[in-house]
């Protein structure tokens, strides 16, 4: 096969991308490729990841795997949890005997990001990245994605954030009021994190309280350069213009993520400073 054609699969992988339902996040296509034809084709949707679509497309029509490609706009999915219901898409591709595999990205998810490329190379497969162009639009493409990973909007709001070494958040003061702050986590064992700040941010535990409503002044907690807060404790992040009230709902750590990955799902509060 030239390098044209190559390009034009990279090119039909992400038009299949763009025909995934719009709320779908990340958006995923892929092709499989027999003999520089595309002989199978499809994007992700709530109950198929595309990779398997074109797999299970291929094994229909008695195709024989181990001689294709697959272009796929997204590296392919791994276990992260134990006992996954369904099986990756990463050990679907292993088992299908495929050999050589071109990747458009590289999941956000700090979770996740190149285990995929990795779960492939180990097993032998040959790897390839699109071309530069085609992954700036693929990535582009799945912007909102990558942001949900990283901002949220106040007044009120939740997120979940996976983290390697202590991961900012930024949260907006609300839809109509554009300034932000950042807040950060680090890891403080079992169901506890800590609350991070950086100068002139500092944070502070809310002792006894429980809901946000229970906090009447944010100003009264001593704040300093980190607090550690447990689950369904409360957390105060003050900057120079507004407190945020952040209450883990879940932490984890450990195996399932990684010895130094962790997860952190909370609810947060913007309460602006009257300056
Ligand atoms: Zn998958």
């Amino acid at each position: 096969m030239d390098k044209v054609s190559y390009r034009n699969f990279m090119l039909e992988a992400y038009q299949q991308m763009l025909l995934c339902e719009k709320n779908l996040s990340p958006k995923v296509g892929a092709v499989l490729v027999l003999d520089g034809v595309i002989v199978a084709k499809g994007y992700k949707t709530k109950e198929s990841h595309a990779e398997r679509l074109v797999i299970e497309s291929a094994l229909n029509h008695s195709i024989d795997l181990s001689r294709t490609i697959l272009f796929t706009t997204l590296e392919p999915c791994v276990s992260i949890k134990q006992n996954q219901k369904r099986q990756p898409c990463s050990d679907l591709i292993i088992q299908s005997n495929i050999k050589n595999v071109y990747i458009g990205s590289y999941d956000d998810h700090p979770n996740v990001y190149r285990k995929g490329w990795k779960a492939l190379k180990e097993n032998g497969i040959l790897l390839n990245d699109f071309d530069d162009d085609i992954r700036i639009e693929i990535e582009k493409s799945n912007s909102t994605f990558i942001e949900h990973f990283s901002k949220g909007i106040g007044p009120k709001g939740g997120a979940k954030l996976f983290h390697k070494d202590g991961a900012k958040f930024e949260i907006q003061f609300s839809e109509n009021d554009k300034r932000t702050m950042n807040i950060e986590w680090t890891l403080a064992g079992i169901n506890a994190a800590y609350c991070y700040a950086v100068k002139p941010i500092t944070c502070a535990n809310a002792l006894y309280a429980k809901t946000f409503d229970d906090i009447d002044n944010p100003a009264v907690f001593k704040g300093s350069y980190s607090a550690r807060v447990e689950v369904d404790e409360i957390g105060i992040f003050s900057g120079p213009e507004a407190f945020i009230l952040v209450k883990p709902k879940e932490i984890k750590s450990g195996p399932d993520y990684g010895d130094d990955e962790y997860y952190v799902n909370f609810e947060y509060e913007v309460r602006l400073k009257n300056i």
